[in-house]
């Protein structure tokens, strides 16, 4: 037996996991595997059917008697903060993340990659290269298949390589992380709605190198970032897209990562832009640093075309093209979108609003926007702090802003849904605004 899977021993023990999502039954799964009794909870009406075999289904509340019941309280990383929980905490259960007990019966080399903006960007080319070694490679966490999935695959076992991202959310309730390589990307202001303060919001964040990272790669051009790998003890490797005193850095229209004998230009890349060079850094740095050999790494880069929703773009009507940036949730994501972008553009902003302030975008809009159409229940803040810097428009709905802005481009401009906040006040996620925004410009090039 591996050291990891003696370091928890659930038989006969009460497991009860917050949240019936992917995440939740993933970890239902893994529990009862491991001998528990599972008790899955939460608030909405799940159809029993739902629950994997042998688990119980307790629906519609968050009971106090439930939690304090259990040996051990399981998140699933979109659950808020919850009172009842709180209490069996301070009452002595023990309450982890969906991630952390997957960790504890996993025998592989870890990258862990977290920050505010380019988790998902960052560990899915990370993926990638750890899949072009042949090498058993999982790529999950906060984005796409659930942790516990990989316990008991070739890729969870000691030969395995795993790229996890991590959201804050999940850093809050982790203990047991034990990477190769930890990342991390940059810190900018978000979630302000579940957070406290920004200060606790980073420092959850640098729960990322808990338990000594044999490596850690970090953003030497993030000034926080910097302050807070300042006291880390493990081996710190920099990247930068504007230092060449960096490890991993951008110089001339080239990835450099000279202690690994390799370079490669951005011209035969399919990502774009500048913090996308930031997260291919970050990727390559880390992927390198777990042992990746360097001439696995060009074919990888030269194909990786990133994400969707994710400055995708959408198509061409009029000579205005139209990109979906729907991803871009908050402020810094805009900012890292934006700075640099080299024709004038009509910007859609705004849904529901997360706390932090619009000003930091002013100088980087006053370079290319030529307006902004203001959207959803974060307008009126918008308008606010936008007011008197760039042309503000109104519209009535999703659809007429797309159609208004398509209305103010002119030949040569692009089209760009960028939102800077969420997209619960008039869509189920970011994917379905950014699915509809393609819609309406698809419904464009029609008339
Ligand atoms: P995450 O998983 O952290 O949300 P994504 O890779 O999904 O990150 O990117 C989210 C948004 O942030 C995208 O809209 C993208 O344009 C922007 N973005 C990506 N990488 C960075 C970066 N390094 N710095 C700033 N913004 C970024």
């Amino acid at each position: 037996m591996s050291h990891a899977t003696q370091k928890t021993n659930l038989k006969d023990k009460h497991v009860v996991v917050v949240g019936a999502g992917g995440s939740g039954l993933a970890a239902a799964r893994l529990a009862l595997s491991a001998g528990a009794r599972v008790t899955v909870n939460d608030l909405a009406h799940k159809d029993p059917a739902i629950l994997p075999p042998g688990a119980a289904g307790h629906f519609g509340d968050h009971p106090d008697a439930l939690f304090l019941s259990a040996d051990l309280v399981v998140l699933s990383p979109g659950v808020p903060p919850l009172a009842p929980v709180a209490r069996a905490q301070a009452a002595g259960v023990e309450v982890v993340a969906e991630v952390e007990l997957a960790l504890r019966f996993l025998d592989a080399s870890i990258g862990a990659v977290t920050g505010t903006n380019g988790k998902s960007t960052t560990v899915s080319l990370l993926g990638e290269l750890f899949a072009a070694t042949g090498r058993p490679a999982f790529l999950g966490g906060n984005l796409g298949t659930p942790l516990s999935d990989v316990v008991g695959t070739p890729a969870g076992g000691p030969d395995g390589l795993i790229s996890l991202e991590l959201s804050s959310f999940q850093l809050e309730h982790v203990t047991s992380l034990r990477s190769e390589v930890a990342a991390l990307l940059n810190l900018t202001e978000d979630h302000l709605d579940r957070y406290d303060s920004f200060e606790h919001y980073c420092r959850t964040k640098l729960n990322v190198f808990q338990n000594d990272p044999a490596a850690v790669v970090y953003n030497a051009d993030d000034p926080l970032v910097v302050a807070g790998v300042a006291d880390v003890s493990s081996p710190k490797h920099a990247f930068s897209v504007r230092s060449t005193a960096a490890a991993f850095h951008l110089a001339d229209g080239v990835l450099r990562f000279s202690d690994f004998g390799l370079s490669f230009p951005v011209a035969e890349m399919k990502l774009t832009g500048r913090h996308m060079m930031a997260n291919a850094l970050a990727a390559v740095g880390s992927a390198l640093l777990m042992g990746v050999p360097a001439d696995a790494v060009p074919p990888v880069l030269a194909t990786f075309s990133g994400l969707p929703h994710r400055m995708s773009f959408c198509g061409e009507v009029g000579g205005v093209r139209f990109y979906d940036d729907s991803k871009a949730t908050n402020v810094g994501s805009v900012e890292g979108s934006l700075a640099g972008w080299d024709t004038p553009y009509v910007l859609l902003l705004g849904g529901r609003h997360k706390g932090a302030p619009y000003t930091p975008l002013v100088p980087v809009l006053c370079d290319r926007c030529r307006a902004v159409v203001v959207l959803g229940e974060s307008a009126p803040l918008i308008r606010a702090d936008l007011a008197g810097h760039l042309p503000l428009h109104d519209a009535a709905s999703f659809d007429d802003a797309v159609r208004m802005a398509a209305a103010l481009a002119r030949p040569g401009d692009a089209v760009i849904l960028s939102p800077a906040c969420s997209s619960y006040d008039m869509f189920d996620n970011y994917k379905q605004r950014g699915d509809r925004f393609a819609a309406v410009v698809r419904a464009l090039g029609d008339t």
